[in-house]
């Protein structure tokens, strides 16, 4: 049997392994992908320390892959070998659950989740079920197109869903893995862009992506400075502080609205007098389906969007991990397969 490199955590907490497996064959549904890219994320963790709900071991991390269908199992409409194709945090769902009856798969009770569910992309090769696929333009290279698959559709898809229109304020919060990505989305959306962080030294970095304004909350009062722009429509949250989320909510226009994508297990604290008095609101968003991420490719390549990446060759996963988890690596780690 032909046989593959593949990276696995072999318990929870356990350190990554490259191993060598046979090359799975797809069942009913599924197709082979030939792993090119995977994006690291830091959802990696609940894989690495077996901290989600029914996870088995060993398991292979990676929900931001991108690669070329290379079999087709039986009973998968209109894919083909040879197809470019990416695979990210929405790796299929169950289609009976109340969720999915209302056609709202990203919700769905029986979700699967690559990396976690069954085994992502640190791999020469992953099985997927065809509706987790999402075909890839041309314009897109592999590594490019990998963060794209859950840092960039988790934002543009905050962002399209949060009810802005051309013109509107919109503030990001936190420049990171995906932050920068939401300051390209929502200035080529046509918003007037603000980017807050840390520190002076991010701002040029800012408007390079795209921000017209930039704020450092370590010397500004960001919900002052929103609040002379007459507030934000969106702020999007990418920050693991709650403190620092609570902090801007102050710059919130009347009917504007928090949209928290990033998390932490800490409250978020906020005083009812803001949310009633102007119709505020605080919302979360879980990335999107496979049509999402599809459409967040296509937007990326029309407005010339790419992630700022590091590569690094499949056998050493456990570095690019560890790069990207301490923060060593501002924006995105992508491990290659070189295929
Ligand atoms: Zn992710
Ligand atoms: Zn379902």
């Amino acid at each position: 049997m032909p046989r593959m490199r593949a990276v696995q955590v072999k318990n929870a907490n356990g350190p990554f392994e490259l191993v060598e497996r046979e090359i799975p064959t797809p069942a009913a549904g599924q197709v082979l992908i030939k792993v090119q890219a995977c994006g690291i994320c830091h959802s990696d963790a609940f894989t690495k320390m077996g901290a989600f709900p029914g996870i088995t071991f060993p398991r292979v991390p990676g929900h931001e892959v991108v690669g070329v269908i290379d079999k087709v199992g039986e009973r998968v409409p209109n894919w083909k070998p040879g197809q470019r194709v990416g695979v990210g945090w929405h790796g299929g769902h169950c289609g009976h659950c109340p969720s999915c009856r209302h056609g709202d798969f990203i919700t769905c009770a029986n979700g699967q989740i690559p990396g976690i569910t069954y085994d992502g992309g640190y791999a020469d090769y992953m099985i997927a079920p065809f509706e987790a696929l999402a075909a890839i333009p041309d314009d897109l290279q592999a590594a490019e197109a990998a963060p794209l698959l859950c840092a960039g559709i988790t934002t543009y898809n905050a962002l399209r869903n949060g009810g802005i229109r051309a013109g509107d304020t919109v503030a990001v919060l936190g420049i990171g893995g995906l932050g920068h990505l939401g300051v390209q989305f929502a200035a080529k959306m046509g918003c007037r862009t603000v980017a807050i962080a840390r520190g002076a030294d991010k701002g040029p970095l800012a408007r390079k992506l795209g921000a017209h304004h930039y704020f450092d909350s370590t010397t500004q009062d960001v919900a002052t400075e929103l609040n002379k722009l007459g507030g934000a429509r969106v702020i999007l949250s990418t920050v693991t502080n709650s403190q620092a989320v609570s902090a801007v909510l102050g710059g919130l226009a009347v009917d504007g609205k928090m949209i928290v994508v990033g998390a932490s297990p800490d409250p978020i604290e906020v005083s009812p007098f803001l949310l009633i008095g102007g119709r505020r609101a605080i919302q979360g968003w879980p990335s999107g389906t496979s049509t999402d991420s599809e459409e967040t490719l296509a937007f990326s390549a029309l407005a010339n969007i790419r992630p700022m990446i590091e590569t690094m060759p499949l056998e050493r996963a456990a570095e690019a991990y560890e790069r990207m988890m301490s923060g060593a690596a501002r924006f995105r780690m992508v491990i290659t397969t070189g295929q």
